[in-house]
């Protein structure tokens, strides 16, 4: 159990309006800091005025990047109360991230709870309009002053926390996807299964470029022979080919989303046949020529379920389900949200109420 020191704001912040809160733009009045020295171990874990950090520029994580983070939300039911979805899931992802990346690992039940006594108490900043909810980041970086690659012997864990608005405020649309030949994002022995910041610098290029054709995010290939679809931007990719469910399988490259841990579960709670296997992208473009690519989405906490209506592969352009929402992935989108939102019973027991 960590001892959670609390040091209000002198001021506090007036509220966004809920209608245009966007994605990470506004931030609360708090956020929740815990420092890591090798010797002593976590140790002072407080909830402090939101604003700069100082770091010294020796700092490890501005010369050789050792970071990680997580990304939650946190949903307002229409009684009122504020639930986490999955929280656990998140901790232990960031307890492997920390443990591919040598960093100090935060116990999975103390990245609960300060999650949670934070989320609390700044509950009046979890809006109440439809589809908007916190967002919830954690994240880690080294602190030690040294240059000189090493893992490093002093950390901070910290929360920010952020609401953010409805994802579809015009409803579910499908997107535009560019399947990504040159750049790569992740190999078999790298970080692909970590939430780690390196990753996301080394896709920004690949995604700008895709912005600059209209596309609105890349489909990754595999980093060896691309061929095998790995995933869609910052988020898994799912394809129903046929009847059948097919998604890449955990094996060191993708990234294991809750919400795609989420969706098999669910898929197969329906009867819905699911594949977890290599799938390349020749019988991806195969099954949309004739016409047995049902659909294509791609899962994550930020959107829950994004359709893909149109895919580019080497300038041959297929539509997928005639650019419109599949009704599997509707009825996904339904279901979790309905759950996260707690507008449906939770059948899982995956949400857990912040008091
Ligand atoms: C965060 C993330 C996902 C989705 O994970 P969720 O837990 O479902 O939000 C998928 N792929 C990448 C690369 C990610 O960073």
């Amino acid at each position: 159990m960590l001892d959670i020191k609390i040091i209000p704001a002198a001021t506090r912040k007036p509220k966004p309006d809920e209608s245009k809160l966007g994605f990470g733009k506004h931030f609360t009045d708090h956020m929740l800091t815990i420092d890591f020295t090798e010797g002593i171990g976590w140790h002072d874990a407080q909830i402090v005025p939101y604003g700069p950090l100082v770091l010294d520029p020796a700092s490890l994580v501005l010369h050789y990047a050792q970071e990680i983070f997580e990304g939650l939300k946190a949903y307002r039911t229409p009684e009122g109360k504020v639930q986490l979805f999955r929280p656990e899931m998140n901790a232990r992802r960031f307890r492997r991230s920390a443990e591919r990346l040598c960093m100090a690992e935060l116990p999975e039940e103390d990245f609960v709870q300060a999650v949670d006594t934070l989320v609390s108490y700044e509950k009046d900043w979890v809006p109440h309009a439809e589809g908007t909810s916190l967002y919830i980041r954690p994240f880690m970086f080294a602190t030690e002053a040294a240059v000189g690659v090493h893992p490093a012997r002093n950390y901070k864990f910290v929360i920010i926390l952020s609401p953010v608005g409805n994802y579809y405020p015009q409803g579910v649309n499908p997107v535009k996807i560019y399947v990504e030949e040159n750049y790569v994002r992740a190999t078999k022995g790298g970080m692909g299964f970590t939430k780690t910041g390196g990753n996301y610098a080394a896709s920004i290029k690949a995604q700008a470029e895709a912005a600059e054709k209209g596309y609105v995010q890349v489909l990754w290939l595999d980093g060896v022979e691309r061929k095998y679809v790995e995933e869609i931007g910052t988020s898994n990719a799912v394809f129903m080919i046929n009847g059948k469910i097919v998604t890449a399988p955990l094996d060191g490259t993708i990234l294991p989303g809750i919400t795609r841990d989420s969706c098999l579960h669910l898929l197969r709670d329906w009867g819905i046949p699911v594949e977890e296997r290599k799938l390349s992208i020749d019988e991806v473009m195969d099954a949309a020529r004739k016409g047995t690519l049902d659909e294509a989405f791609a899962t994550g906490t930020a959107a829950v379920i994004s359709p893909v209506g149109e895919l580019c592969y080497k300038g041959e352009k297929v539509t997928v389900s005639d650019f419109k929402t599949g009704p599997v992935a509707r009825r996904l989108y339904d279901a979790l949200a309905g759950i996260q939102w707690g507008t449906a019973p939770d059948p899982f027991g995956w949400t857990v109420e912040v008091k």
